[in-house]
């Protein structure tokens, strides 16, 4: 190995993809039982690695020199061998420093706690104090130190007015779940999740439903591995090579989903924007009606328009883990505010707006057959799909127009 991760499951790991862009040193990912961990130290046999779950403490003590990072957040991410000797840094500080800023969340005189102890949550810790937190603490399963509540005590944290989640609780594949309800922390003015998979967890989404500034764990990823890269090569990047690097894999990773009437175009142009940019197309309609064994009138025929929603979710809740997907979504799926809850963990909704004088009455669209039923429901649905989008897109003329329009914006 010359660069890479060690860790003990590493399938979802997006470092090989920075790491890649950064650098066309190899940069390999190498999954270790908690046995095999010595061992591969001792032998001292890379030029860099990055360490994580569960091993940033572990590492520890196998190292020749701790660097002040490491010691301030009492855990190491990044380990240096410079001529057999093995230096040990953490550079989710500074990563995790780079995701309040480009979050505009403003830790000065904040009252913080952090959901959990481990690794991220050290230095997770450390950077809040640096950026002026007034205290700081840890809500945990079982307190072991000073300055941890057990987090069952929730009114302990009422006076809480940053959030921020640095335990693997809505990770994927677990990733509809929330160690606690926002309700609890009537002051709350910020929530950051160190979780980037999916990229917008459901505690980033409940803040975010409330008003509340937060994000996911994506801009400390790509700042921690760039942190790591520059300690790795000596090399030095800057603040916007941080912001570019990010909103690559930002556009890389999030599903663009796109939602509005039927005959809109949704299928057309979502195949077509596929086809131009190597992603996958799913159609939730296809999903629906694979799923049930049977076309979609006759699901509204034989069981009737409440069944098809709940397999529209089901068949929407199946696809929402996943990252990169172009999706087409049925003409009612996102009137529904659970189904645009699952499509906002990895993706943003754009509407497809396409003038009502071109929407087109079709047979086998059990809920527009005729124009007057598809003008009925454009002024019924028009407003609804315009607060649920991200942002609109209109498609009045050819595909490949809008094609471009979406590459420019979204891709
Ligand atoms: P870690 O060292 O294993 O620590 C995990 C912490 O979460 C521990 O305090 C653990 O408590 C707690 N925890 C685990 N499951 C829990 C549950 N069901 N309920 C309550 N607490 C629970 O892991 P880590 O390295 O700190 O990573 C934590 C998360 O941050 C992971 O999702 C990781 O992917 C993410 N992370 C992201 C970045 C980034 O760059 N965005 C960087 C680092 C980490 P116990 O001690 O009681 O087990």
């Amino acid at each position: 190995m010359i660069y890479g991760l060690i860790g003990k499951r590493l399938g979802h790991s997006f470092s090989r993809e920075i790491h890649g862009r950064l650098s066309s040193d190899p940069y390999e990912l190498r999954e270790l039982a908690p046995s095999e961990l010595p061992g591969f130290l001792r032998e001292r046999d890379f030029r860099g690695i990055n360490v994580t779950i569960p091993y940033k403490q572990a590492v520890m003590p196998h190292l020749d020199v701790l660097d002040e990072s490491a010691v301030r957040s009492g855990a190491v991410n990044t380990i240096v061998n410079r001529d057999g000797k093995l230096y040990g840094y953490n550079t989710d500080f500074d990563g995790f420093i780079m995701l309040a800023r480009h979050a505009s969340v403003d830790f000065r005189d904040a009252g913080v706690v952090i959901l959990g102890a481990g690794g991220a949550a050290k230095a997770v810790a450390a950077a809040a104090r640096s950026m002026g937190a007034a205290s700081v603490r840890n809500a945990v399963r079982t307190p072991r130190a000073e300055g941890q509540l057990p987090i069952t005590d929730i009114a302990a944290f009422k006076d809480c007015d940053i959030l921020v989640n640095a335990t693997p609780v809505g990770m994927y594949p677990d990733w509809q779940g929330r160690l606690v309800d926002l309700d609890s922390f009537p002051r709350l003015r910020g929530v950051l999740d160190c979780i980037y998979n999916p990229l917008w967890t459901s505690l980033v989404l409940d803040a975010r439903e409330r008003g509340i500034a937060a994000d996911g764990g994506l801009y400390m990823l790509v700042g921690q591995a760039i942190k790591a890269r520059e300690l790795f090569a000596g090399e030095t990047y800057s603040g916007s090579d941080v912001e570019m690097e990010f909103r690559h894999l930002m556009r890389s990773k999030r599903n663009i989903v796109l939602c509005g009437m039927p005959s809109c175009g949704k299928s057309t142009v979502g195949s077509e924007l596929a086809r131009y940019t190597g992603r996958r197309f799913v159609d939730t309609d296809e999903i629906v009606a694979l799923q049930a064994g049977m076309e979609i009138p006759d699901i509204f025929s034989r069981e009737g328009e409440a069944a098809f929603r709940l397999r529209e979710t089901a068949a929407i809740e199946s696809i929402a883990p996943e990252q990169g997907l172009v999706v087409a979504t049925g003409g009612g799926a996102v009137l529904s505010e659970t189904n645009c809850r699952l499509l906002r963990h990895n993706g943003i909704l754009i509407l497809l707006n396409r003038d009502p004088e071109l929407l087109v009455p079709t047979a086998d669209r059990p809920l527009s057959r005729s124009r007057e039923e598809l003008m009925a429901l454009y002024s019924r649905r028009m407003p609804l799909y315009a607060k649920a989008a991200d942002f609109i897109i209109s498609n009045n003329g050819p595909v490949e127009h809008t094609v471009y329009k979406l590459i420019e914006y979204a891709v």
